[in-house]
């Protein structure tokens, strides 16, 4: 009897679970510390025209340097800081940051887009009309017109609470400026919440750029996509090209933009503003 009381309690405080719970505190607590001490910085990737390499926009992408553990990726980072609502200072900061970046890139003559990505929480939390706030006082603050800034939101965002976030979005786009669903493809895609809510671009994920060589049944579906997107005149950004022949392909299938290591990695704000240099010298020369 005592012996089977025993092992329930073992299990359920399994030694295993109480290292996650006990990493998932820390990580936590040092986010919060992240957030004081400003330990963010963004990267930027860019988004070509796969027509002629030439770039874009980019899009910003969040990176945490932590003094004690390195780089932490967004992909751990954010779903807690979503959990903890810690998401509203992060993307705040983090639009403050790449619009401060975009006027500077603007000044330079450089008049390409930025695309944020923004959370569920952001957009529909208790500051939902803050957000809009925040937006509208950004772009004036730093002299940008609203064309160039993009909003990324995920497919599964739309499925939550939809008249509320029908509601968020259409307020966004007031603004002048476009909404693109990231990761299509993913989540609960249903055909009518892209005639429903006002979006401009679809992201096609990563996932099926992947395998589109190999699976005919991906490039298939790409295809799909791409068609359907431009039935409904909608703008097609395809993520995560590394190949050449990804490129070729997606290309060849009627795929406007895309955005991949075989263009450019994220890049720090600096070597972002160099790779603008470089392609506006090789424009200059490949012209003369
Ligand atoms: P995402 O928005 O879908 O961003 C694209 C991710 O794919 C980025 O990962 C990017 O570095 C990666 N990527 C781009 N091209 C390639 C490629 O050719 N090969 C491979 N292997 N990867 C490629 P990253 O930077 O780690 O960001 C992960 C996710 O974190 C993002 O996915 C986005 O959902 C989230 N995230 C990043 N920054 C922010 C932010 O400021 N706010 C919010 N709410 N989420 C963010
Ligand atoms: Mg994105
Ligand atoms: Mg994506
Ligand atoms: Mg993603």
């Amino acid at each position: 009897q005592a012996k089977n009381d025993g092992r329930n309690n073992y299990r359920y405080y399994s030694p295993e679970m109480n290292t996650h719970m006990l990493e998932r505190i820390q990580l936590e607590q040092r986010l919060r510390q992240a957030v004081i001490r400003q330990e963010f910085c963004l990267h930027y990737q860019p988004i070509v025209n796969l027509d002629d390499r030439k770039i874009t926009g980019v899009e910003a992408l969040i990176r945490w340097q932590d003094p004690k553990f390195g780089m932490i990726s967004p992909d751990k980072f954010i779903p807690i800081a979503e959990e903890t609502g810690l998401i509203e200072p992060i993307g705040e900061w983090v639009l403050q940051q790449a619009l401060t970046d975009l006027a500077h890139w603007h000044r330079l003559g450089f008049k390409i887009s930025m695309a944020i990505n923004v959370s569920g929480r952001q957009l529909l939390g208790h500051n939902k009309t803050s957000f809009k706030c925040l937006l509208k006082a950004l772009l004036q603050k730093n002299n940008i017109e609203p064309q160039y800034l993009h909003i990324e939101i995920t497919e599964s965002m739309l499925m939550d609470d939809t008249e509320q976030c029908m509601a968020a979005l259409e307020s966004i786009r007031s603004l002048g400026l476009d909404i693109y669903i990231d990761d299509f493809g993913t989540g609960y895609s249903s055909l009518s919440y892209l005639k429903r809510f006002p979006i401009a671009v679809i992201k096609i994920d990563k996932s099926f750029i992947d395998n589109m060589l190999e699976r005919e049944s991906d490039a298939k579906l790409i295809k799909a996509i791409v068609m359907m997107g431009q039935s409904l005149e909608l703008k097609l950004v395809a993520e995560g090209i590394e190949t050449h022949a990804q490129w070729q392909m997606l290309q060849a299938l009627g795929c406007d933009f895309g955005q991949g290591y075989l263009f450019s990695h994220p890049l720090p704000a600096q070597e972002l503003e160099s790779y603008l240099h470089q392609q506006a010298l090789s424009i200059a020369i490949s012209c003369s």
